[in-house]
């Protein structure tokens, strides 16, 4: 098969795929939901025709197994995962595990000096129990135990779910791999942006996955009257805050990628006829490296704290989340950029504004990730779309990776 007809065969794929939901009428696919079921079966079809051996792990992850010259040879994994947000598109994850494929297939039979394992990680939205990344986390070895009794919208706890869908919770170390066999990990993944579009590229080597601080943040002034309190003896937290946001805006755009959104607000009491005497906020701040965006939250602090004195009102601020940032393995970044262009496609480096199971895959092995361009910088939607063209590109450029894997090898 070239790789035309590998990359439509990957998009057919994943519209079938996006037939096995929860819902009717859309896509929602959680962690080991019984439609779950219908993409293991899928999958597990397509990977035993390249004559791979397929298993489950004990947190579902489905791992197909194409061997290598010998029973020891290290490993090189691909994948990405299987479940969806709600009212999902087809290639948010699922597209990555039949590239995978796709790869191998084009290999027509041929084994490399590795090992290829690709990769159906169960759970990576963090829809189901609030908590991303818990296949990855088996796999890596990471997922915490006490994460096993969180409980979903019914109750059901992940050991429970683990249960219900036919696994063994107490197998759950056994998924982690060996650290020493794993040679590296690829990742393909639309972009969930619009930087490729803009640029007119079809691909992006992701260098790092940026970090991200979440901040609750709140302005508390007085409550008033809003007909007999004149303008000049109000403490209005609302328009405080408002001031704020707007510094987020302008100092955000001075620093180059750094991105910081204030998503979430409230102003209480809430009523047309009262000035806001207290409004909360959150504060959303990512970058490439730590420092900056640390530099960045502590300013954005000292604006709020300016802005709160001049005003007279009292700020109060914590940290809800941190999550440092996590560089791509520079060396799987130089093969694919040698790939790409190889292919006669233009390199362009980019940092990852979300979260992906490469960021948790880096703690176990040299870990990279591949974007495809997404049309609109849709994702997240129903409406979600791949090009065939950058498909294809995926496809021409995985191959020459793995080539080039192969004989450094
Ligand atoms: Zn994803």
């Amino acid at each position: 098969m070239n790789p035309q007809a590998l990359a439509h065969e990957a998009i057919a794929r994943c519209q079938q795929l996006a037939r096995y939901s929860e819902e009717a009428g859309r896509l929602t696919r959680t962690f080991l939901s019984p439609p779950m079921r219908a993409v293991h079966e899928a999958l597990t079809g397509w990977m035993l025709e390249l004559g791979m051996s397929v298993r489950t792990d004990a947190l579902g992850n489905l791992i197909g197994h194409y061997p290598g010259p010998h029973p020891e040879a290290p490993l090189f994994l691909m994948g990405s995962h299987v479940d969806t947000v709600r009212d999902a598109g087809p290639y948010d994850g699922p597209l990555g595990v039949v590239l995978g494929l796709a790869l191998l297939k084009g290999l027509e039979g041929r084994r490399l000096p590795f090992a290829v394992e690709v990769l159906a990680f169960s759970e990576e939205e963090g829809v189901r129990y609030g908590v991303p990344f818990l296949g990855s986390k088996a796999v890596a070895g990471l997922l915490e135990p006490e994460l096993l009794s969180l409980r979903d919208a019914g109750g059901r706890t992940v050991e429970e779910a683990i249960r219900a869908f036919g696994l063994e919770p107490a197998q759950i170390p056994q998924a982690a791999y060996a650290r020493n066999r794993v040679k590296g990990y690829l990742e393909f993944h639309i972009e969930q942006g619009p930087v490729l579009e803009a640029l007119g590229y079809p691909l992006g080597i992701v260098e790092a996955i940026a970090g991200q601080s979440r901040l609750e943040v709140a302005f508390r002034g007085q409550a008033g009257h809003a007909g007999t309190t004149p303008m000049h003896l109000r403490r209005d937290a609302l328009a405080g805050a408002a001031e704020w946001m707007t510094l987020v805006e302008r100092e955000a755009r001075e620093e180059p990628g750094l991105v910081a959104t204030v998503g979430l607000i409230s102003a209480l009491p809430g009523a047309a006829n009262v000035i806001p005497g207290e409004v909360q906020m959150s504060l959303d701040v990512r970058h490439q490296y730590d420092e900056v965006r640390s530099l960045a939250v502590a300013n954005l602090i000292t604006r709020a704290q300016q802005v709160a004195q001049r005003r007279g009102l009292e700020l109060a601020y914590q940290t809800r989340y941190e999550q440092p940032a996590v560089p791509c393995h520079p060396g799987l970044c130089d093969l694919l950029a040698q790939s790409v262009e190889a292919q006669g496609y233009r390199v362009h480096r980019l940092v990852s504004g979300a979260g992906h199971d490469a960021m948790i895959m880096a703690s176990l092995c040299p870990s990279s990730m591949l974007f495809l361009r997404s049309p609109k910088g849709l994702s997240h939607h129903p409406d979600e779309s791949v090009w065939p063209e950058d498909v294809e590109a995926a496809v021409r450029v995985g191959l020459g990776f793995l080539e080039k894997l192969a004989e450094s090898s």
